[in-house]
């Protein structure tokens, strides 16, 4: 690497700030996590930070979020969770928001790349459990070791990034190309953010090696890149293509533990002996939320929106339907249809009270002056065609949005929904990719 690019990644890595792991919170969580403190002190450590408490429980419900128990409050995560799961879930949603500052990163969605991140560190929590490896560092390392797909765009730009995974996606093929041209690759890239945020140096090595074939690999480094083998696999890739040889050797594994690591990453069925507690919660979460995107759903979002209402709050509502959604189904497969659905949720869910009504139809309720909530509209649909054109396999779906406004519509729920609905119906017979107000 030259010295002008050495000097443009590190500025870059300086505006991207410290990695999770430094994160105040989720060190003073782990911390007390690990010491077996009393749940009420966890608890208060978590709802100190209300900006992490609510992404952790959001993450928590999030499809990302590939296991069974789905917690409603901090208090239900803590008591159930248990608190070796709760130490990496709170590492997990804190890479969440930590994805969610970057800009952009050569066409993959944040989304996809934490579900990606996610998917390795649970399959690195396995191998090293089977391995007798450090599974904590592994589950760590696993988290971050694409962190340098973020760092890469900043420096070089989005189209650049974009033009070298249009001709190898992903894998080692992908670091090659990037050398190639940029003269640094994601790895390598990683390994300075790692550094500069004084990661444990487990982590910064299999971050650094993670598409190395090397012998003299770190027992956390061959979990991660076994890790990455196996996902590879759920992606379709061929067990000899993957190539991790070295590490399956160090672990003492054979080519076969890579699909058992794989199952690891679906989520098991739901068990009928959970206990009560936990039965409850998970009824009383399934009856409010959208299972799909983690949000409201209809009747959870009626029953909510309508009681502000009722408590005479101002405010705007929303009615956002996906543009062309039905091509992106028969495209791209109904999977690629549920990603453009949680990645329109996860959007929305940060400018209000999200709440999905139908297929891939949604409401949002923005409370406080109508008019300034109802100026957002056009931001909001800008944003939403952006996220969704970032995606790998949204094709040319964008979003309309219809908006009401309690200053002219009143306080009924139902009319300002029908209200809103009818500026949605003009937004799209008047070209689509736009707000209406009603
Ligand atoms: P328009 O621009 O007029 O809105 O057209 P559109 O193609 O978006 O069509 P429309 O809104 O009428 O179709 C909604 C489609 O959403 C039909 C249905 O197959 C699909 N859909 C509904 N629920 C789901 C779901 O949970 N996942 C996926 N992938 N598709 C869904
Ligand atoms: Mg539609």
């Amino acid at each position: 690497m030259d010295v002008e690019t050495t000097m443009r990644v590190r500025k870059a890595i300086e505006e991207l700030g410290p990695l999770p792991v430094l994160d105040r919170t989720v060190r003073k969580v782990c911390a007390l996590a690990e010491v077996d403190s009393a749940d009420a002190e966890l608890i208060a450590a978590i709802e100190h930070d209300e900006a992490f408490a609510v992404n952790l429980l959001r993450y928590a419900n999030s499809a990302a979020f590939a296991r069974r128990l789905r917690p409603s409050t901090v208090g239900e995560a803590v008591t159930t969770i248990g608190r070796r799961d709760l130490r990496r879930l709170a590492l997990e949603a804190a890479t969440y928001r930590y994805l969610e500052r970057v800009p952009g990163n050569g066409g993959v969605s944040r989304g996809h790349l934490h579900l990606h991140a996610v998917a390795v560190a649970t399959c690195a929590v396995e191998a090293a459990e089977r391995s007798g490896a450090n599974a904590d560092e592994a589950h760590l390392a696993g988290l971050l070791h694409d962190i340098g797909k973020l760092v890469l765009p900043l420096v070089f730009g989005e189209a650049e990034l974009d033009r070298i995974a249009q001709g190898a996606r992903n894998g080692s093929a992908r670091a090659i190309a990037e050398r190639a041209v940029l003269g640094i690759d994601h790895a390598e890239a990683g390994a300075l953010v790692a550094l500069a945020s004084e990661a444990p140096a487990g982590v910064f090595e299999a971050v650094r090696l993670h598409h190395e074939m090397l012998a003299g690999l770190s027992p956390t480094t061959a979990c991660v890149q076994v890790a990455n083998a196996a996902v590879a696999l759920l992606g379709g890739a061929t067990p000899e293509a993957v190539g991790c040889d070295a590490a399956l050797a160090l672990l003492g594994f054979d080519l076969g533990v890579l699909e058992e690591l794989a199952e690891c990453v679906v989520p098991e069925p739901a068990q009928p002996t959970a206990p009560l507690v936990r039965r409850v919660a998970e009824l009383e979460r399934a009856a409010s939320t959208d299972s799909l995107t983690g949000i409201a759903n209809r009747g959870h979002w009626f029953t909510f929106v309508g009681e502000r209402l009722a408590a005479g709050c101002s405010g705007a509502v929303f009615v956002c339907d996906i543009d062309f959604f039905k091509q992106v189904n028969d495209t791209y497969g109904h999977a690629a249809g549920d990603a453009v659905l949680v990645e329109l949720a996860a959007v929305l869910d940060r400018y209000g009270f999200a709440g999905r009504i139908g297929g891939d139809e949604f409401t949002l309720w923005v409370e406080g002056d109508p008019r300034r909530a109802a100026a957002t509209s056009n931001d909001l649909v800008a944003e939403l065609a952006a996220r969704l054109g970032a995606l790998p396999s949204a094709g040319a779906a964008t979003a309309s949005v219809g908006v009401a406004m309690t200053d002219r519509h009143g306080h009924d729920i139902d009319r300002l929904v029908e209200a809103a609905d009818r500026a949605l119906y003009r937004a799209k017979s008047s070209g689509r990719r736009r707000a209406c107000a009603a």
